[in-house]
């Protein structure tokens, strides 16, 4: 992995196409793959909980595990074959090996006749079952003919892998940031949410100290996010803000889904910088599907998870279809949404109260050197950003609480803290 600016993208690209090929799941070989190339970029601590496990209301399944899976014709063509697309196996399949007409065949095909062209993604994952998944337009050229078929899998006691990485700060509160690691060939859904946040734990071990501690998972959905909070209920209730990262390569514009209250910090935080970005984007109200946004806002927990997309769940056609694939998602968005989420922790690490020093009447700032301090910024907007920061800055107020009040970016305001606080006119509380 070469070491470029994830803001451009690059980077981020690069990974989705690298773990692209991986036949995911919600346990097996493959997430565990995943993970080791995740940690070329940061070390993650990988947790193994086995098979049988009881987590909260659930249980570890088996472990899944393919090798090889075909149709194959009398000719000897295999005419859908696990090696060109690994969505082409209902995801937990059981093994078969089996002579089979297309007749006997068909109850265990899927398709989407409404994108004749599209294989889809199919999952069992808490049913014994098996199947295949191809296009319509193949479908209707089979011949019913006898078919070899084959599903070459396992599923045995094993264990559930999920990775973690924690940046600490100077606070034990914590920011969770979580993607879930479990679909296969799917780009946007969701290599594109475990490029960004692998890409950003790095960039944070390589700035200044923190001031919250940055808890990064990548578990696989709904199991490996409920083991985790089995495993940590304790440590769950330092978490402060969280985020799921999912579908953010691709071109639609911004979504954020809410926490459960929709005014939690995340949420104004969120709210505030895709404001501010320039991005076209809007806010949801949480609804509890998803991503896992709806195990930690289960009340047991209640966690101040949002959830941050572009693309929203099931409402673009190539969701959860082989059209989620590289063509799909591209460098620019998926370093877009990087840089909208580097804001939101910029803007959480920078969110504090301030008091103003010399709080009767506006003090003087040309004779104190603030304009000269100002170079060559924007003086006028500066100013406008100082003095909203000096008027409340009366010990109640937080810098968003004054961007919100104020209209103006947080990164003006923040800059403008900055200057009060090394012209000692202001000092946090
Ligand atoms: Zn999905």
């Amino acid at each position: 992995m070469t070491d470029t600016n994830a803001s451009s993208g690059d980077a981020l690209y690069a990974l989705v196409a690298e773990l692209y090929p991986i036949c995911r799941s919600i346990t097996g070989a493959g997430v565990r793959e995943t993970l080791d190339r995740l940690s070329a970029v940061v070390p993650l601590e990988r947790v193994e909980v086995p098979s049988g496990t009881k987590v909260l209301d659930w249980t570890v399944p088996l472990e899944w595990n393919i090798r090889d899976a075909f149709i194959r014709a009398p000719s000897g063509e295999r005419v859908v074959d696990f090696k060109r697309s690994n969505l082409h196996v209902v995801n937990y399949s059981v093994p078969i090996r089996r002579s089979m007409t297309l007749t006997e065949l068909r109850p265990h095909l899927h398709t989407v006749p409404e994108q004749p062209e599209v294989i889809p993604y199919r999952t069992s994952y808490y049913q014994e079952t098996w199947g295949f998944c191809l296009s319509h337009a193949q479908l209707q050229t089979l011949a019913d003919v006898e078919y070899d078929v084959c599903i070459d899998s396992t599923l045995e006691p094993g264990s559930l892998t999920y990775g973690e990485f924690v940046v600490p700060g100077r606070s034990s509160d914590e920011v969770l940031i979580s993607t879930h690691v479990c679909h296969p060939s799917l780009c946007d859904d969701n290599l594109s949410g475990l490029s960004i946040s692998v890409h950003l734990a790095r960039e944070l071990t390589r700035g200044p100290q923190l001031r919250y501690t940055y808890r990064f998972l990548f578990a696989p959905g709904t199991i490996g996010a409920i083991a985790w909070l089995a495993r940590n209920r304790e440590r769950a209730s330092r978490i402060s803000h969280g985020l799921t990262l999912t579908c953010l390569g691709d071109a639609h514009p911004f979504t954020y889904k809410r926490t459960l209250s929709g005014r939690a910090p995340v949420d104004r935080a969120v709210a505030h910088v895709l404001a501010h970005s320039g991005f076209e984007h809007q806010s949801i109200d949480f609804f509890p599907y998803g991503y896992d946004e709806r195990q930690y806002n289960s009340p047991g927990f209640r966690l101040p998870v949002g959830s941050l997309m572009r693309g929203r769940h099931g409402q673009f056609p190539e969701y959860h279809t082989s059209g989620d694939n590289l063509d799909f998602v591209t460098a620019e968005r998926l370093g877009e949404s990087y840089s909208v989420l580097r804001d939101v922790i910029r803007l959480l690490e920078a969110d504090r109260i301030y008091r103003n020093l010399e709080p009767w009447g506006e003090p003087q700032l040309g004779s104190r050197g603030l304009y000269r301090a100002m170079g060559g910024s924007d003086i006028p907007n500066l100013q406008l950003a100082m003095l909203w920061m000096l008027n409340l800055s009366d010990g109640e107020h937080g810098l968003l609480d004054i961007a919100e009040r104020s209209g103006i970016d947080f990164r003006a305001l923040a800059r403008a803290a900055e200057m009060l606080l090394d012209h000692g006119l202001l000092a946090p509380v």
